[in-house]
């Protein structure tokens, strides 16, 4: 049975800004720097734990510039992240200190919820729970690890009804239906505090991809057996599923849902050591073999956007 989200990717329009906030203000540690498979000439950054634990990890696909997102039906709407709910304090001064821009504390499904977004406009939160402080935290240079935040803590997912997605949730990933806030009902896995929240719109702008979007979310598969049997799953209720794709720290398979929201299936394994060791891991840019012939090329158009249009 699934366990929980395994990460989220959003757009991101400056490589240098999304380094500086996710690696220094958020105090996450950056696992990998790769490009995006499909589309070399974007870099591919995760950030997450100390070695990029299934859950804790956020991404971002550098798309140079990029205009910004509009937020619309089939996006995710905010993605909430843990955090020990005595370290509230240390991070309202962090925000103001870094000039982050957030909005007033909010209670969502009980819990303090302080709102605030990435430079791109990406929504995000701090969801401050009771104990966390006690767990494992990643020591960052500028955050220490008992105010660290400890990985994702529910994702809210704008869609136009909430039924069929709500059903993938359920009958796939063992999801169940664990409380209703206002529109919103909270899906919460067997063992994992990853929950999906479903905010039902009906007729609203469709979300429009850029800066400061979500691209999709990632649920976790215990191995390629388990990745597999969920796909099955999928296809019975009539879903299309890709084939399988090979993203070096996992194995995936991607499907649209009928909400509009894209996600992934991704393997536990082997993880982010597979080509870097642990005590060096984002510091180098690591390319699948597949496009290592095509190093040169792929640096220089990361270096300067601008000379994609000469190749
Ligand atoms: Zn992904």
């Amino acid at each position: 049975m699934t366990q929980g989200i395994h990460h989220i990717t959003a757009n991101s329009g400056n490589l240098d800004r999304t380094l500086d906030f996710y690696g220094r203000v958020l105090g996450r540690r950056l696992v990998k720097k790769t490009v995006n498979f499909e589309e070399p000439s974007a870099y591919h950054l995760y950030f997450g734990d100390e070695t990029g634990n299934p859950g804790s990890i956020l991404t971002f696909f550098v798309w140079h510039d990029a205009a910004p997102g509009r937020l619309g039906i089939g996006e995710a709407q905010d993605v909430g992240l843990a955090v020990p709910r005595q370290s509230f304090g240390f991070w309202m001064h962090r925000f103001i200190q870094n000039g982050v821009s957030f909005s007033p504390f909010e209670k969502r499904f009980g819990e303090t919820v302080l709102p605030f977004r990435d430079p791109d406009g990406l929504r995000l939160a701090l969801v401050g729970i009771d104990g966390l402080e006690m767990g494992p935290g990643f020591d960052s240079t500028d955050v220490p690890a008992e105010h660290a935040v400890r990985g994702i803590h529910n994702v809210t997912l704008l869609i136009d009804r909430s039924e069929p997605t709500a059903d993938i949730l359920q009958a796939v990933f063992g999801y169940r239906k664990a409380a209703v806030d206002g529109h919103v009902q909270r899906y919460a896995g067997s063992n994992s505090d990853a929950m999906v929240d479903l905010r039902a719109a009906g007729d609203f702008l469709p979300a429009r991809a850029g800066a400061g979007s979500v691209d999709h979310i990632a649920f976790r598969a215990g191995d390629l057996a388990e990745l597999r049997a969920l796909t099955e799953r999928l296809s019975a209720m009539g879903l299309d599923v890709t084939e399988e794709k090979d993203r070096t720290y996992f194995k995936s398979v991607y499907f649209r849902t009928s909400g509009g929201v894209l996600f992934e299936i991704a393997t536990d394994g082997p993880g982010f050591g597979v080509d870097e060791e642990l005590d060096r891991l984002g510091t180098g840019l690591k390319l699948p073999a597949a496009l290592e012939p095509r190093r040169k090329l792929i640096e220089s158009s990361l270096r300067d956007p601008a000379s994609l249009i000469l190749v």
